[in-house]
């Protein structure tokens, strides 16, 4: 199994339009984030976690030509924007396209992109989404996914665990609180990735000091940080972090 980091930024991405702060003039490619986005490979299994607004870069800048399965986390823009772009994947498919979330996420799609939905949606080439809401887990072959449900502000969130063989990564993009029974999806991980919004605390993302927090309570042999904000200065900060916590950076891979 592998991982692909497709983008890492919170939802306006660095650099921020019109900022002059220092990480978004820099130079330093660790610190040019697209919207949080990662590819899965595993087995012979192509799937995509949310299709945020930068999909159409993402995709040609890992060739990205085939998607079997796209597992949304939520219904924010930054994390499905880019649904529109999903028709790449869509022109030599002969079945539908399937998206997997909540019930909740599925809906709110079919709201703002009810043409493709629609009964009227015949058109060849266009996206033909069949949305399936994942009750307790979905199998890609020998690649098990647990969504793992999180509180982030007022809109129903999920993370994923995958899980192939012995090994388990944990992907949790956007999140404030974990809820109920999730602790338990979040045990024995080879690999942790996790909010980390910046260092000042945020009402609907983790800060720097609470991301290591659970990334203490629950021990994963590696943490990543991911959906991070212009504010972290990630050179001078990963510095001080324990050896198995590093910043996630666009186009990093990690593989079982
Ligand atoms: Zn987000
Ligand atoms: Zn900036
Ligand atoms: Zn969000």
């Amino acid at each position: 199994m592998k991982l692909t980091f497709l983008g890492t930024s919170t939802s306006v991405g660095i650099p921020v339009i019109g900022c002059g702060c220092d990480i978004c003039v820099s130079d330093n490619p660790r610190h040019h984030r697209m919207r949080s986005s990662v590819h899965i490979e595993a087995g012979d299994f192509s799937l995509l976690v949310d299709s945020g607004p930068d999909l159409r870069h993402q995709a040609l800048r890992h060739s990205l030509s085939r998607v079997d399965a796209v597992l949304y986390t939520h219904q924010h823009l930054d994390h499905t924007a880019g649904f529109d772009e999903l028709r790449a994947f869509c022109w030599e498919r002969e079945e539908p396209l399937p998206l997997y979330s909540t019930e909740s996420c599925l809906n709110e799609l079919k709201r703002v992109y009810d043409w493709a939905f629609s009964e009227g949606n015949s058109y060849k080439g266009y996206i033909q989404p069949f949305a399936i809401p994942i009750v307790n887990y979905v199998d890609f072959g020998d690649l098990r996914v647990t969504p793992i449900p999180v509180e982030h502000g007022s809109v129903e969130t999920v993370g994923f665990r995958f899980e192939q063989g012995g090994f388990s990564l944990a992907y949790l993009p956007d999140v404030k609180r974990l809820k109920a029974g999730s602790a338990a999806l979040l045990r024995s991980l080879d690999h942790l990735i996790i909010d980390c919004l910046r260092e000042k605390e945020h009402n609907t993302h983790l800060s720097l000091k609470e991301s290591l927090a659970l990334i203490e309570k629950f021990k994963p042999k590696q943490a990543w940080l991911t959906h991070v904000a212009h504010e972290m200065d990630i050179e001078k900060v990963e510095s001080r972090l324990p050896k198995h916590v590093n910043f996630a950076y666009d186009t990093l891979s990690i593989s079982s």
